[in-house]
């Protein structure tokens, strides 16, 4: 599997802990100081300052700006008041006419924006398997302007391509994005495999203690880097300093977490992979996984996040396991230091249509962990206890 080391020389933790910063000239403050701040005052009326109003530019929003983009090796990154706004920004990069292709199983908040949102502006959706890239390049037609990828996906943690789909991408002009929040910068960096933009949903795995929300694109296009910046800077979707700040903390100990995440969740994915009441795991760092292999090329390890489904007892039986789970809590979201389980059928793909979610594979009994970083022994026997 890959290294974490960027060209430059300077390892993963090196740069998550030191990029963007530097100790604050006016007190020598090793951590950059909190700009909480709408606007700057100017040294002249005709002035052409750095920093004027907070919308289009904040010195602690640029620390986090530039923390994600060294970790991403890209040469820009922009921050946005969620994951959600960070999306949307991409999509108002098209015209009406214009076509997206997507997974089918996505995360069901950028399902419920393009089946919902879009259409009124005339930007269609057509949902394929991504992971089987005969398949994306069968679907690549003139009106396609944005190939969107969420690899590993959300919830069955399927894996798509990222080199051979950027390849068909560029080949018919079209947009690459792929929605790296699962695996995060250091498990994967999808512009190396020729992707347009990297996605992330901050609030996960990069801030990592469920306590914000925040969006990020990474890419190295200058033109796109422009056109992006006005429309976060024009339409306000920027997060607030205090949330950059949070974020760049967070940050600094990703690749310490992730670690943590990843072990924990190999021994929870063996295990459920070993238990008689389970029929099925999702998980990608399972050798029986369809896209193991893949996986293993473009991935530096597994993820935190595995799904499985139970063999008997359908939505009741799930039920019944939830209620019993006890570090665990039942919520949405992902990619906190704490164990979380959700339901994806009523809860993270409840916008999804019956249809779709069958298509999808997203089944009643299937349930979906996202494994913290408590201790293993606890983590383990709290699913034993549940499962029993
Ligand atoms: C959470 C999430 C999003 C949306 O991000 P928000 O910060 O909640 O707006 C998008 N994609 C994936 C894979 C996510 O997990």
């Amino acid at each position: 599997m890959k290294t974490n080391t960027e060209s430059s020389g300077e390892e993963f933790s090196t740069r998550a802990i030191h990029a963007g910063e530097v100790p604050d000239p006016h007190t020598g403050s090793v951590v950059p100081p909190l700009y909480q701040t709408s606007t700057f005052a100017k040294t002249s009326w005709d002035a052409d300052e750095e920093y004027g109003y907070s919308r289009l530019a904040n010195p602690t929003r640029r620390v986090t700006e530039q923390k994600i983009a060294s970790l991403e090796g890209a040469k820009y990154a922009l921050c946005f008041s969620s994951g959600m706004s960070a999306i949307d920004a991409v999509v108002r990069l098209l015209a009406p006419g214009d076509e997206i292709l997507t997974s089918l199983d996505l995360y069901g908040g950028t399902y419920r924006v393009f089946e919902e949102m879009y259409p009124r502006w005339g930007i269609r959706t057509r949902y394929v398997n991504t992971s089987d890239a005969s398949i994306v390049a069968r679907e690549m037609t003139k009106k396609l302007k944005l190939l969107w990828v969420e690899t590993p996906s959300n919830p069955l943690l399927n894996v798509s391509d990222i080199s051979l789909l950027s390849r068909y991408a560029r080949e018919t002009n079209t947009l690459f994005v792929v929605d790296n929040t699962f695996a995060s910068p250091y498990l994967q960096n999808p512009l190396e495999g020729g992707a347009d933009i990297v996605m992330h949903s901050v609030t996960k795995y990069l801030s990592g203690h469920s306590d914000l929300l925040m969006g990020a694109l990474a890419l190295n296009d200058d033109d796109l880097h422009q056109r992006l910046s006005k429309i976060y800077a024009y339409h306000g979707s920027v997060p607030g300093p205090m949330d950059c700040f949070l974020a760049s903390r967070g940050i600094k100990t990703l690749s310490v977490r992730m670690e943590r995440h990843v072990e924990n969740a190999r021994m929870v994915a063996n295990m459920l992979d070993q238990h008689p009441k389970v029929e099925r795991v999702y998980y990608p760092g399972l050798p029986h996984h369809p896209h193991h292999e893949i996986a293993k090329k473009q991935m530096r390890d597994f993820g935190g996040i595995l799904s499985f489904t139970i063999k008997k007892g359908g939505y009741e039986g799930v039920k019944k396991i939830l209620a019993k789970l006890n570090y665990f809590t039942l919520a949405v979201s992902l990619g906190g230091v704490e164990s979380l389980v959700c339901h994806p059928a009523s809860m993270t793909h409840a916008a999804y249509s019956e249809e779709d979610r069958r298509k999808a594979g997203i089944s009643e009994n299937l349930i979906r962990l996202s494994v913290g970083i408590e201790d293993i022994q606890d983590i383990l026997q709290d699913i034993e206890g549940a499962l029993s």
